[in-house]
């Protein structure tokens, strides 16, 4: 490994050697086209459907309801635009805090986007008021990838299923889906999505150090919507192409260990975001941490050092070896202050004085001690 200190996993996470060497094969020996008809294609279906039915276990789903596609992004383009085109007179509500793959996609269609608090945490009193007879959709992330708030997911669910019940009361068909995006949550959140109670459900492999561009978009088999990548009928039609079998088969890993690793891990970098939180406030005065305390995913540590401009603190971070993250990564190439952090109330100028440090796998109490030495040091 590198002797740098890596902290931006919220951005990418390295590939967990066992699941590569699962998806090894599928590049080799086993690269055969899943539809092809001789037996050694019928094995290689066969361990595809394999990853599929493991997939469904962790969420406590039918193999049938996920589909796999090339990352978040297309999960959630698929499942806005696949839903609004199932039900072209219908709305669309999200919050304010969704990542742009949620946020541009429904702006397309008629859409309102709810307010969040201080904190970066749904309004779910405002965001259910604006549920009217022809929102067809509420699409809430389970947690935000700039500053690790969890979303009341499930509390929208419990509401969202009272308004069910008085639109079949009223005679209504219009269905009321609620999907969520917890490309960030699969670490750290329980995936069960009956618990949860959404109707579907975006993961992304690249998060979970599993490959990039592999994903799955949980879709319940009540639900309703349009394919929007359609060509030779994979994925039951839903989406067409070929299937990446060797990102599927990781992808399928990578979700299990991480669930199976996710109670202990949570546990371990608690206490590691509380040290590190601990020590930020010791060591650099004025620093505001930006999110909820409680309600935060563990691996995020989100901080508003005013007055320091954020690029050039990353820069020298970046040549001490430290490395970490302004805001999200996946909207690097764009120059406006992070939505998520004006959601939040705070000035643009505060957003350009903001850090993202997210931690993972390999980071240990030393990392972080050197993180926060470094970064007091830059900004002394
Ligand atoms: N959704 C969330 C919450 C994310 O954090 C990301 C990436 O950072 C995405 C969606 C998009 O993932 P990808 O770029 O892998 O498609």
């Amino acid at each position: 490994m590198n002797d740098h200190i890596y902290l931006d996993y919220a951005a990418a996470t390295p590939m967990d050697p066992e699941v590569l060497a699962e998806m090894t094969p599928y590049f080799s020996e086993k690269f055969y086209n899943p539809s092809a008809t001789y037996m050694a294609a019928i094995g290689v279906r066969k361990d595809l459907d394999a990853a599929r039915a493991q997939v469904a276990l962790v969420l406590g789903a039918r193999p049938s309801e996920i589909v796999f596609t090339a990352g978040a992004t297309e999960a959630n383009n698929l499942v806005i635009r696949g839903v609004m085109a199932q039900y072209p007179d219908s709305n669309i509500i999200v919050s304010s805090v969704e990542h742009d793959s949620v946020l541009l996609p429904a702006r397309e269609f008629e859409s309102k986007e709810a307010t969040v608090d201080a904190k970066g945490i749904v309004d779910v009193d405002a965001l259910i008021k604006m549920i009217d007879d022809q929102t067809v959709l509420v699409s809430v992330m389970y947690a935000n990838n700039e500053i690790g708030s969890i979303q009341p997911v499930h509390q929208i669910a419990l509401a969202l299923e009272q308004i069910r019940k008085d639109r079949r009361r009223a005679g209504s068909e219009r269905p009321l889906y609620l999907h969520t995006d917890a490309a960030q949550a699969a670490n750290y959140l329980d995936l069960h999505v009956s618990r949860l109670g959404v109707d579907f459900m975006t993961l992304n492999g690249g998060k979970i150090y599993g490959p990039k561009q592999s994903g799955v978009l949980f879709a319940s088999s009540q639900a309703r919507f349009r394919p929007q990548i359609v060509g030779g009928g994979q994925e039951r039609g839903q989406r067409g192409g070929t299937e990446n079998v060797a990102g599927s088969i990781g992808m399928a890993k990578a979700l299990t260990k991480a669930q199976e690793m996710r109670a202990e891990e949570t546990a371990r970098l608690k206490e590691l975001q509380n040290l590190f939180f601990d020590l930020l406030e010791k060591a650099i005065p004025g620093i505001v941490i930006n999110g909820s305390r409680k309600n935060r995913l563990p691996n995020n540590v989100h901080i508003t050092i005013p007055g320091q401009d954020n690029e050039r603190v990353l820069i020298e971070l970046d040549e001490a070896g430290i490395l970490a993250a302004a805001g999200s990564a996946c909207s690097a190439s764009n120059e406006e202050p992070s939505h998520v952090l004006r959601a939040c109330a705070l000035s643009d100028e505060d957003a350009q004085s903001s850090l993202r440090f997210s931690m993972g796998r390999d980071t240990s109490e030393r990392a972080v001690r050197k993180a926060v030495e470094t970064l007091t040091n830059i900004v002394a």
